[in-house]
């Protein structure tokens, strides 16, 4: 069968390039070899949420590996037949944990039977997904696709300690309905959660105090975890409309005031509520694997990041479809 080849150094030249490749390879049963893998990142190659990822993937389809191997810039997957099963990865490091899990799960929704997986890594980190996002604003976007699938934060886990995990119980389905997301209605809940682990509990009660300056009558909610989890501190915001949740989300740093993490929060929200977009930027490039496993959506959002622009050319090498892009002044809307 032929081999796709797929330029890692392309547009983002980052981990989603190989991360879809991955998913769709499992799920199409096309073989694929990537080159110049994350080029476009200050340190190119594989790294530890990528080799697990890589690890996971070979592991569920019994896929036919070469040269996965830390720091590694090139790759060959060959697939093999999806199994479901119990499964357990770990990661090492404090590297993501929701985008390993991402990669993998798409594959096991098309399984023979039921499976469970649980990742262990870090749960929140700056760049990558924090499982709350994935929960309350990803999972039940694909359950409304048909994803018959629960995941559970089991345990947070903070860069730099890593640590935690999440896991996901999976019912396999036959196909996946079309999802379209073109208008989100009025907000109908806000709540802003500070998650402490470690940390002492006046951080969080700044982050929300300023935080509730910003959005007169939020919900409030501060989750301590034990200090075994952390030292980690993340501030979100959910915002409920009836078509869906977005989360987002910032991170306290060492030196960086608790009313810093939280102005810097509150410009991305008011910046969201203010645009005539649904999806946010961040759910707009993890829905497109999803959609076009569906044949059929379409979803507005900001605009066509470098993200999402290589995540749709990666889509388009494993399946035979067209996104159509409409960019407008203030929005952009990505159709299948
Ligand atoms: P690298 O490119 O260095 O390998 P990476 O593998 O972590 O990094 P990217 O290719 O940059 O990954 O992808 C990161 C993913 O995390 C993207 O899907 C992005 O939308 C998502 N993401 C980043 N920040 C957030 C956030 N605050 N909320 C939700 N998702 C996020």
């Amino acid at each position: 069968m032929k081999m796709i080849e797929i330029d890692g150094s392309q547009g983002e030249g980052g981990g989603q390039i190989l991360r879809s490749s991955l998913s769709l390879s499992m799920i199409t049963g096309q073989s694929f070899r990537i080159e110049r893998v994350r080029a476009g990142r200050n340190k190119p190659g594989l790294l530890r949420q990528h080799l697990t990822a890589v690890a996971a993937a070979k592991e569920i389809c019994g896929a036919d590996v070469e040269g996965a191997v830390p720091g590694s810039q090139e790759m060959t997957f060959r697939p093999g037949r999806i199994r479901a099963g119990d499964y357990r990865f770990a990661i090492g490091t404090a590297g993501s944990s929701t985008l390993v899990l991402q990669t993998i799960l798409p594959a096991l929704w098309f399984a023979d039977g039921p499976s469970t997986v649980a990742v262990s890594g870090g749960t929140h980190n700056p760049a990558a997904p924090p499982a709350d996002f994935v929960i309350h604003s990803w999972l039940p976007l694909v359950q409304r696709m048909g994803v018959d699938c629960a995941i559970e934060l089991v345990r947070h886990g903070f860069y730099p300690a890593g640590g935690g995990e999440i896991s996901a119980h999976v019912n396999p389905c036959q196909k996946l309905s079309p999802l379209s997301l073109v208008s989100r209605g009025d907000l109908i809940a806000a709540k802003a959660i500070s998650v402490i682990a470690g940390i002492p509990s006046e951080v969080a009660e700044r982050e929300l105090d300023r935080i509730s300056m910003h959005f007169e009558g939020i919900a409030r909610e501060v989750r301590t975890r034990s200090s075994r989890e952390g030292p980690g501190n993340v501030l979100m915001v959910e915002l409920t409309y009836p078509e869906l949740t977005e989360v987002f989300s910032a991170f306290g740093e060492r030196g960086l005031a608790a009313e810093a993490v939280a102005d810097r929060l509150a410009r991305e929200v008011k910046h969201f509520q203010v645009s005539p977009v649904v999806v946010d930027e961040h759910l707009a490039d993890q829905l497109v694997l999803p959609i076009a496993l569906a044949g059929k959506g379409s979803f507005v959002t900001t605009k066509v990041s470098s993200h999402l622009a290589t995540n749709l050319r990666v889509i388009a090498k494993f399946l035979p479809l067209q996104f159509e892009v409409l960019t407008g002044a203030e929005s952009a809307r990505i159709s299948v």
